[in-house]
């Protein structure tokens, strides 16, 4: 902790820097947006994080320009062992709620995609406001601030957990763990919520990581390289899940938005099958060319990348001009395109994905308050827990809700 951050501690107008009524662990999103709504209700807050600044996945979050949200926030974007838990706090935090605050502060949004909302601003802006609500309502923080041990006091009403850190102690009835989930260990993300957890007897389910790229096997991804940078329009779907946007051939695998969606919900073993050229009438297109000596690839090049029409044929060995193609060949073509199955080795790792699935099991926690069952006076909010979400501005429409649930009753 820096000597400016340690004064902030110890200028508190109770003048008791180790007794505030609520300590939370992580100032990230759910953190910040937990702090702001205790500190207005009145309650001294004291936020640690051992990163040197606040909000640094906010800061990365949609590309620079933080997709905050979206216009429409439903259970069903979401992933966790126990799907209606959401349901309390997203009612009770809407996406026209965050829009009120931007609004508050001056910072404009625009939509992309059907529903995702960005900060026109840029991240920074978003950061920049969280700070200055929680710096209004005399939120502390201890930054740079690493948390050693955190110990259950019985018996005693206002001090029921202790938190020792590699400066200081503090003590308070409440303790809000907003840690995050283990993805982009660079922004300072670690697995302390679940090992804390655990400690007290919560269940954690096994932690995994979502949103992020699918790698091929080796000798797949050697063939592919060459189409690497390639970024088409298609739908990726498998195991009865399916979806449909940007697909990114990378030196190593799949990644764009619609391969990250199916991440999550791949399960590791079934094919992925990749649908070119969606919503094109391309066994029409074909009729009108019977009998002509184009070669497929050339036709298939008009729709798509020359690069991937010309490994895309060479592939399935399709490389004759059209004329040469009786009717149920043509068929097969365009099954085969439309279908196109390919055989992920695995997904990759937490250093790529943008959420973590897996965590503190809901069933633990109150979905009003986010409070342990077990533990009174200790919540989680945000990606520590088991819930994640789809990509469009979910995953911090979360981290908001669940926040400002447990703000609200610490
Ligand atoms: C690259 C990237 C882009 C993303 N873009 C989007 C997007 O555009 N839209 C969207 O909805 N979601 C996005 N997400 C996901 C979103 O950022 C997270 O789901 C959200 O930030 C989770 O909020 P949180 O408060 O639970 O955790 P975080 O925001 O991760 O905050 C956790 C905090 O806890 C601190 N911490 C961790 N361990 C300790 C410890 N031991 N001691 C003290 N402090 C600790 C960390 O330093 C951090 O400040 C993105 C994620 C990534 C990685």
């Amino acid at each position: 902790m820096s000597e400016a951050q340690a004064a902030s501690l110890t200028s508190h107008p109770t003048n008791d820097p180790i007794m505030p009524d609520v300590i939370i662990i992580g100032a990230g999103a759910s953190g910040l947006m937990c702090a702001m709504e205790a500190a207005r209700r009145g309650r001294s807050v004291l936020v640690l994080d051992h990163s040197p600044e606040v909000g640094r996945k906010i800061l990365v979050s949609g590309g620079g320009h933080c997709n905050f949200s979206n216009r429409s926030v439903t259970r069903d974007h979401y992933l966790s062992g126990n799907p209606h838990f959401v349901v309390s706090a997203l009612s009770r935090y809407t996406t026209e709620d965050f829009l009120a605050l931007l609004l508050k502060h001056g910072i404009g949004h625009h939509e992309r995609n059907e529903g995702q909302l960005f900060c026109s601003g840029g991240s920074r802006r978003i950061v920049h406001m969280l700070k200055e609500e929680c710096q209004r309502a005399s939120v502390r923080f201890g930054l740079n601030c690493a948390v050693q041990e955190v110990r259950r006091i019985a018996g005693v009403k206002d001090a029921r957990f202790s938190v020792a850190t590699d400066h200081d102690s503090f003590q308070a009835a409440s303790l809000v763990v907003a840690t995050g989930g283990l993805s982009w260990p660079g922004l300072g993300a670690t697995s302390f919520g679940h090992a804390l957890a655990r400690r007290f007897g919560i269940a954690v389910t096994s932690p995994r990581p979502g949103l992020t790229p699918l790698r091929l096997r080796r000798e797949d991804a050697e063939r592919f390289s060459s189409l690497s940078g390639i970024s088409v329009q298609a739908a990726v779907s498998s195991g009865g899940r399916r979806f449909e946007g940007g697909v990114l051939f990378t030196h190593k695998g799949l990644s764009g938005p619609a391969v990250l969606q199916l991440s999550s919900y791949w399960d590791g073993n079934a094919p992925v099958e990749l649908g070119l050229l969606q919503g094109i009438d391309l066994e029409g297109h074909l009729a009108e060319k019977r009998g002509s000596k184009m070669q497929l690839k050339t036709f298939l090049g008009r729709f798509l990348p020359d690069r991937l029409a010309g490994f895309w044929c060479d592939l399935h060995g399709h490389s004759r001009p059209i004329g040469q193609y009786s009717p149920r060949e043509i068929q097969e073509v365009c099954r085969l395109l439309r279908r196109w199955e390919l055989r992920p080795a695995r997904v990759e790792g937490f250093n790529k994905a943008e959420v973590t699935l897996g965590g503190v099991d809901t069933r633990e926690l109150s979905s009003r308050t986010m409070e342990c069952k077990k533990a009174p006076g200790l919540y989680f909010t945000g990606e520590v827990m088991d819930v994640a979400g789809q990509l469009g501005g979910y995953n911090l429409h979360w981290a908001w809700a669940s926040g400002q649930a447990a703000g609200q009753v610490v």
